[in-house]
């Protein structure tokens, strides 16, 4: 450590942490020993792994609904995952959870997402399954692809940075986080590679810390909000259809009592302002008397017990509702529906060129002793764009002209 360094110190946590938030200081750790740093806790340097690592910066020419190159102001999972970040950080100050591991995982939690959004991981997915059915050499659960599974493996073994070990080496607190679902079979298979037991609680019960159960709903809460505002922009949905959503009504017409004059965008913009605001505090409100009730005092207290944080019983039905009609008049818009189509071709033909033409895989991929995993390895890291230009220059067909 240089002179300058040592003179350096981490500073303190807040000593507002509540005592069942995460504190850096009592992380469960790295897989691999490193020496602290000078100037940041374990979860800062976290975040800031994932900040530099090339997974992230992929994100922004990644789908979350809408094809990257069909606007530029549309949310990408960059923006999407910033705004995760935003109203995580924000939740969590309320409730004075540590904000370092909530950015951190916000930050990581869509690093598996593939090429063009759901669509690419259901392809990949129906992709794997069938050459594992053809191989008979894999269980089915094994041989499928997962966005979920993949982040985890993006942060612990497909990320190039270090000299002693393979991946981002994050701590415990983060990657579990990240494991945000998982089946029991894969958390068996986790469990045998890995003894840190990041998958233990989808075998015998359990949650997750009170941060990374904040980062599930932030996530909803974002997208809800973003994909209202990406549908509108899109002329895929209109103001006047969205009078239909209890939850988005109330605050249009909030908004318009206080502003009777608004229209337009501007109505839209406030009402999913509104909208938000609204939400964090019922998150906030409900956490807070759910903790209360509970009385728990650490960590390991809210691990052994059903997930605390919440939205109330109204706004998770409100909630719902909205989810639903964004799922039958944005995600299941012919226009999406079309898109997507084009974009499953792109990634089913990847898979089936680089599995006979291996050649065409970069070396590193190449010689992978599980070929099928290297190829989904390398679709999963495209961004859409990347995948599109692939597809063009292997097949020769134009799907995204
Ligand atoms: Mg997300």
């Amino acid at each position: 450590m240089s002179a300058d360094a040592a003179s350096l110190q981490v500073p303190p946590s807040p000593a507002v942490l509540a005592p069942c938030a995460c504190d850096p200081a009592r992380s469960r750790g790295r897989r691999f020993t490193e020496p602290e740093a000078p100037t940041r806790t374990a979860f800062q340097r976290d975040r800031d792994r994932i900040i530099h690592s090339t997974a992230f910066r992929r994100l922004v020419y990644k789908t979350q609904v809408f094809l990257n190159h069909e606007g530029d102001l549309f949310r990408t999972r960059l923006t999407h995952s910033l705004e995760v970040a935003q109203l995580g950080r924000s939740i969590a100050r309320s409730l004075r959870l540590n904000e370092d591991l909530v950015e951190a995982i916000a930050l990581a939690h869509d690093l598996g997402h593939t090429p063009f959004g759901h669509a690419g991981q259901d392809a990949l997915n129906a992709s794997m399954r069938a050459w594992a059915t053809r191989q008979g050499s894999e269980s089915d659960d094994q041989a499928g692809f997962e966005h979920n599974l993949q982040s985890l493996r993006v942060v612990d073994a497909l990320e190039e940075r270090y000299p002693a070990f393979d991946g981002l080496n994050l701590c415990f607190e983060t990657r579990e986080g990240i494991l945000k679902h998982c089946s029991a079979a894969n958390a068996r298979r986790l469990m045998a590679q890995d003894p840190s037991g990041v998958a233990r609680r989808f075998i015998e019960g359990g949650s997750p810390s009170l941060e990374a159960q904040l980062c599930n709903l932030a996530d909803e809460i974002a997208y809800n909000a973003h994909d209202i505002d990406d549908g509108v922009r899109s002329g895929l949905l209109t103001l006047q259809q969205l009078e239909e959503v209890p939850l988005f009504d109330r605050y249009r017409r909030r908004a318009l009592a206080a502003h009777p004059q608004l229209a337009g965008r501007r109505l839209l913009f406030e009402s999913i302002r509104l909208m938000l605001s609204d939400q964090v505090y019922d998150v906030i409100d409900t956490t807070r008397d759910r903790l209360a009730a509970a009385g728990v005092d650490d960590v390991e207290a809210v691990r052994s017990r059903a997930p605390l944080v919440a939205f109330s019983a109204t706004m998770r039905e409100e909630s719902q509702v909205l989810k639903t009609f964004l799922l039958r008049n944005l995600y299941r818009h012919p226009r999406v529906v079309e898109t997507t189509g084009r974009a499953r071709q792109v990634v089913a033909d990847l898979f089936e060129t680089y599995m006979q033409r291996p050649d065409e895989l970069p070396e590193a991929h190449g010689r992978h002793p599980n070929r099928a995993r290297a190829v989904a390895d390398y679709i999963a890291g495209m961004t859409d764009r990347f995948a599109i230009r692939e597809h063009e220059r292997l097949c020769g067909a134009v799907l995204f002209p």
